[in-house]
This record gives structure tokens, C-alpha cells and sequence, in this order.
């Protein structure tokens, strides 16, 4: 019919959809995974069938997010309460980074964004205007995350117009152990199964060289169309089996360990994840309610694993609950996280660094691209080949935010410190530090998951230079903007005021 859009069907569909989805490994990404998809999908839609080792166990660390797991917890329908008391967690307004920039220095990386931006015009870009003439020159007074965060604050956000109450950005922290077994909870409700076991050996079919089965050591057989590899650092199907490269990232993340160690809890919990830089790598501290989770991120070019436990252990704020446990990793990613019909979530897929707390976001960003470009059983290049390139691009723009935090840096105390300082950097990173040496001026490029509030954070926290401030912040005159700031000082002051103690607000909502 003309003047109409109208379908044009190329060929006859005769492939259909798949009906069955195998899930390998029950660790964060696994779960995640099978809680996602029963949900979305559905059992009616497809079997999905989840395979487990207890002897494997999992990787067992991962406990800080960013506040996108509010989106993954949404779609899950979980009722939020629930969730942090079932996983003994507390909440998270950002991470103060202690020793980064230099030795004694210490920098808050907050959730959300500081002030607000003003006549178009991005509102660092004034605060350093006015930090320049030596006013209001605490960058924190102009976050309500950084000032509620040091304050032991906490609440959810609530509809009050203008304030900045409403705009409270926050995260958890939760014990993975527990938060693997809520996910189990929801996906095996949601239809899911699971079988425990060891897997010994991975089928494959002769003629598309796809997965066709897992065996497992007790001997059975299961058979699947799209296969998930959750499997961890080992990627069995991914890696073991497809022979997909790993892509390694060690010139610019150069920890390949990290020695973990919880501790007894704090009488008060901080609402907020610390990371304090060490001579060759840095530590976490994790508040949790009922332990601190604690470890050492380290570079073994530079470091003994001994010595690592030693300054771990040195550095807790509780008595250590059991003993110090050397994980040990390559940065980087799979070459290609789709191939044929396995698509790798989780470990499996890579692993850049935990400083800022985005590993399991990358498994929330696989699953929904996954999800959005999702297969029949044709396994069309198409659908492969984009979700592909989403994914590489999403842990670059990672990367290189993590890559600034230990290049732009004073720290010259090191052999280690000596090497990050001067190693290549990416050139995306380079320009981008020009840029803010030049002006002051960040941004966020395409959809990269770090916005220009943190970047801008973190390059002052850093103390990169910076040689004038955005000439566009002369807009307002200096007295206008003085005004505007004192208003934006005064009310961020008012509300982290207003909001409760952190302990105060999980007794009484979400106590374990
Ligand atoms: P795993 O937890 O290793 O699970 C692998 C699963 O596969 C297990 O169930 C295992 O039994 C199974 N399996 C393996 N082989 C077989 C087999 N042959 N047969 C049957 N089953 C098998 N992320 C964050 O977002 N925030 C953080 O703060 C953070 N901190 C981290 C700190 C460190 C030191 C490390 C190493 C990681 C951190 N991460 C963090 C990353 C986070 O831990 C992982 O992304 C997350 O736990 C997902 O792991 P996984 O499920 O891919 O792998």
C-alpha cells in the first residue's frame, strides 16, 4: 500500500526462539543472572537452569555497588528493606579515598552531583571560579552525599521540591555470600532451577561449534540452546572451552591481587566505602552490620603476599575474624564477551579493579544488553556483534576512570607509585586531562557510566593541576554567584542536618 510503512520480510523465519538457557556457576553473576531473566522471560518463555559447584564455591568478595543497582533492584520488584536486612547491609553515598592524591591527603568521590549547574553552565565550573578567589573553597560543602556521608547520615530521598533531599543518590553495601543466596531466592521463585555439581567436561556440536551440553561429575548431562558463562576467573566456557582471548590490562592496572580479611564491626557505621592507598596498591574498608569487610588490592610485582596480609592487618579498625585470603586476578576483558551461543557475565568476562565499586554493574549492564539484544536460535552475528562492541566500550570509559586514579597522582614514594605515575596512559584519558588542566572542564562521553561530577572529583581529588577555570562561569557576576553559592552551601548544610543518623535509620528499617 503506498504511503504506508510497511514490513518487508526477507526469507521465512525458521530458526524460532530459544527454549532453553543454561546458566554456568551460582557465584554474584549467576544469580543475578537467573533472577533477571525468570523474570523478565519467564519459565513459560524458556527453561532456565542454573549449575553450581559448593566444592567450587565462589569468589566470595564484592560487596560495594553503585547506585545503578537501584534500577536492577526495581526490575527485580524487591522490596528494598528487605533486601538490606536479608544481606546485613548498610548504604553507601560514595567513597572516601584516603593517601590517593598524596600521602595525608584524603578526597570524598560522591554520588550524585555537587550544587546544581547554573545558566548552562556546569556548577564546578563556578565553584572554581569562586575556590580560585579563595571562597567556599571545601568542594564538599556543595555535595549533601559528602556532607551527610562524613556526618553518619542517612535517609532515602523525599519529594521536597528544590532541596537537596531530593536528590539523595545512594548505593549498599551487603554481604555477597547472602546477597547470592536473596538471588537465588527470587530466581528459583521466579521459576528458575538449579543443579549442584562439578561440571567435568562441555560439549559441543560438531557442525556450529556451539555449546551443546555440561556434564558433570555425578554424570549427568544437561543439554541447553544459549549458554550463560557465570563460571568466574576461570571462564570455563568462554575461555576454556571457546578459546575466546583475554584482552590483559596490566600495563594500565597493574594489581593482579588482593589479600581479603573481614573484621569485627564499628560501633557506628559509616555510610560510605574507604579505600586507602598503600605503598603498592590500596585497602577497602567495607562497612557491613555485622563485620567490616576489609582487603588489600595489590601489585605482586611490587608487593609479597606476606607483606600485603602484614599491612592489611595492620590497617583494620576490629579484631579479624578468621584468617587473611590471597585472591589473585588479571585485569582486562574477553576479547569478545558474546561468541556462538555463550554470552560471559560476571568474571568470566573480565575484571578491571575494584576502586570503584564497578564489577557488579558490569554484570547489570550485561544482562540487559543482553535482554535488549537478545537471541533466537539463530545467533545472528548481528545481535553478537553489537553487544559486543557495547560491552568493550563500557569497560574502557571504566578503565580509563580507574587508570586516573593511580596516574594523576603526587605519590613518589614507590617503585610502584614511580611506575603508575609515568606509565602510558589511554589517549581518551590523556585528552581528557588536558582538557581539565586547561580549563577545569569535564565530561561524560557517550554513554559512559561515570558522569562529569565524577570525574570532576576525582581529578581535583588527585590534585591534578589546573591552569584557569572555565572562562563561561564569568556569566554571573562575582556577587551573584557568591549569593547563589552561599544559598547552595546553606542548603546542603540544612538538610544533611535534617537527615538521621545511619544507624538510627537502619534500626528502624532495616535492622538484620
Ligand atoms: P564467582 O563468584 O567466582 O562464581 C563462580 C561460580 O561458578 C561459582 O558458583 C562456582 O561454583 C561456579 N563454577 C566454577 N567452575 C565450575 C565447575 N567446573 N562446575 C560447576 N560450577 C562451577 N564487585 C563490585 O561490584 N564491588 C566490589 O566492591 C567488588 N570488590 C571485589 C574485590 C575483589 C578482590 C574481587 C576479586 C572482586 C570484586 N568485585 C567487586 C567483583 C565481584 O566479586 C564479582 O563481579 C562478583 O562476585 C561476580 O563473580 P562471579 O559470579 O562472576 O564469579
Amino acid at each position: 500500500p503506498k504511503g504506508f510503512g510497511f514490513l518487508r520480510w526477507r526469507g521465512v523465519l525458521t530458526t524460532g526462539r530459544v527454549r532453553s538457557i543454561v546458566i554456568v556457576g551460582g557465584g554474584t553473576a549467576g544469580w543475578m543472572t537467573a533472577a533477571a531473566l525468570a523474570r523478565v522471560l519467564g519459565p513459560d518463555y524458556a527453561d532456565i537452569h542454573l549449575i553450581e559447584s559448593d566444592a567450587i564455591g565462589t569468589v566470595g568478595v564484592g560487596e560495594a555497588t553503585i547506585p545503578q543497582i537501584n534500577v536492577f533492584n526495581r526490575m527485580l520488584g524487591i522490596d528494598e528493606n528487605d533486601f538490606v536486612r536479608r544481606t546485613k547491609g548498610s548504604f553507601k553515598l560514595g567513597i572516601e579515598f584516603v593517601d590517593w592524591g598524596g600521602i595525608g591527603q584524603r578526597y570524598f568521590h560522591p554520588f550524585g552531583d555537587y550544587g546544581i549547574d547554573m545558566e548552562g553552565v556546569s556548577f564546578h565550573s563556578y565553584w572554581m571560579r569562586m575556590a580560585k578567589a579563595g571562597e567556599f573553597t571545601d568542594v564538599n560543602d556543595f555535595s549533601l552525599m559528602a556532607r551527610a556521608a562524613y556526618d553518619g547520615k542517612f535517609m532515602r530521598p523525599i519529594d521536597a521540591g528544590n532541596s537537596p533531599l531530593s536528590r539523595i543518590a545512594y548505593a549498599f553495601h551487603f554481604d555477597a555470600g547472602l546477597y547470592a543466596a536473596y538471588l537465588r531466592e527470587l530466581a528459583e521463585t521466579a521459576g528458575a532451577r538449579r543443579t549442584e555439581g562439578r561440571i567435568v567436561d562441555i560439549e559441543r556440536d560438531g557442525d556450529s561449534g556451539h555449546i551443546a551440553a555440561a556434564k558433570l561429575e555425578s554424570g549427568e548431562r544437561i543439554e541447553g540452546e544459549l549458554f550463560i558463562d557465570c563460571s568466574g576467573f576461570r571462564g570455563l566456557l568462554i575461555g576454556e572451552t571457546l578459546g575466546v582471548p583475554y584482552i590483559d590490562w596490566r600495563n594500565f592496572l597493574p594489581c593482579d591481587r588482593a589479600v581479603a580479611l573481614p573484621c569485627e564491626r564499628l560501633d557506628s557505621l559509616p555510610p560510605y566505602t574507604r579505600s586507602t592507598a598503600h605503598k603498592a596498591g590500596w585497602q577497602w574498608r567495607i562497612p557491613l552490620q555485622h563485620r567490616i569487610g576489609n582487603g588489600h588490592v595489590y601489585c605482586s610485582e611490587y608487593m609479597s603476599d606476606d607483606e600485603a596480609a602484614a599491612i592489611l592487618t595492620d590497617n583494620l579498625d576490629g579484631a579479624p575474624l578468621g584468617d587473611p585470603r590471597v585472591i589473585r586476578f588479571t585485569t582486562g576483558h574477553r576479547q569478545r564477551f558474546w561468541e556462538g551461543n555463550c554470552v560471559s557475565i560476571g568474571l568470566s568476562a573480565g575484571f578491571m579493579e575494584p576502586l570503584e565499586s564497578t564489577s557488579i554493574w558490569m554484570i547489570q549492564t550485561g544482562i540487559a544488553r543482553l535482554l535488549s539484544n537478545f537471541p533466537d536460535k539463530s545467533f545472528a552475528a548481528a545481535d553478537r556483534d553489537r553487544y559486543n562492541r557495547l560491552m568493550v566500550e563500557e569497560s574502557e570509559f571504566i578503565r580509563d576512570f580507574l587508570v586516573l586514579h593511580y596516574h594523576a597522582t603526587t605519590r613518589d614514594d614507590s617503585a610502584f607509585w614511580d611506575y603508575c605515575r609515568n606509565m602510558p596512559i589511554p589517549e581518551r584519558l590523556a585528552e581528557k586531562m588536558r582538557v581539565f588542566e586547561n580549563s577545569g572542564r569535564t565530561f561524560r562521553e557517550h554513554d559512559e557510566l561515570f558522569n562529569d561530577t565524577s570525574w570532576f572529583a576525582v581529578m581535583l581529588g588527585q590534585q591534578l593541576p589546573v591552569r584557569a577555570y572555565d572562562p563561561v562561569a564569568d556569566l554571573l557576576s562575582f556577587e551573584e554567584t557568591h549569593k547563589r553559592l552561599a544559598h547552595i552551601r546553606d542548603a546542603v548544610r540544612n538538610s544533611a542536618d535534617y537527615m538521621p543518623a545511619h544507624d538510627a535509620y537502619i534500626a528502624e528499617n532495616c535492622a538484620a
